[in-house]
């Protein structure tokens, strides 16, 4: 069944999305795993270690959204998966779109932030920045 990756909708009879034209893909880009208690848990995120697995989930709790880790070696799923990193981050289906939404704004932050990285605009122009300079 095509599925826009964007929109999170499944199409019949058409190869790019209505909605935003972004072109269908056969597969689900995320994994999703049902828990006993009849939750659906959607992969939000994919890390190569539990660091930073550990800021998301910090990330998105911090925003009421109950994110679970996973370990894919310590998994009590199938590990039939996982080419993009070891360690997963999974939220209610519910909450996909807000996490989702969120971890974007996250990353246009970083970017930002990475904007400003090596330079300084002072009243003299442009400076460098004392890259071994101590923190405050
Ligand atoms: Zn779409």
């Amino acid at each position: 069944m095509p599925y826009c990756p964007t929109c999170n909708q499944q199409f019949t009879d058409v190869s790019e999305c209505p909605n935003c034209k972004t072109k269908l893909v056969d597969e689900l880009p995320f994994q999703t795993r049902r828990s006993d208690d009849g939750t659906t848990w959607v992969e939000i995120a994919s890390t190569a270690n539990s660091d930073e697995a550990q800021l998301i989930q910090g990330f998105l709790e911090a925003e009421d959204i109950d994110a679970q880790i996973e370990h894919a070696e310590t998994s009590m799923f199938p590990t039939t998966f996982g080419k993009l990193g070891d360690v997963r981050v999974f939220v209610p289906v519910e909450d996909e779109k807000r996490a989702l939404e969120l971890m974007k704004q996250r990353e246009r932050e970083w970017e930002n932030l990475e904007d400003d990285d090596d330079t300084l605009v002072t009243d003299e122009g442009v400076a460098e920045v004392d890259e071994n300079a101590e923190p405050e």
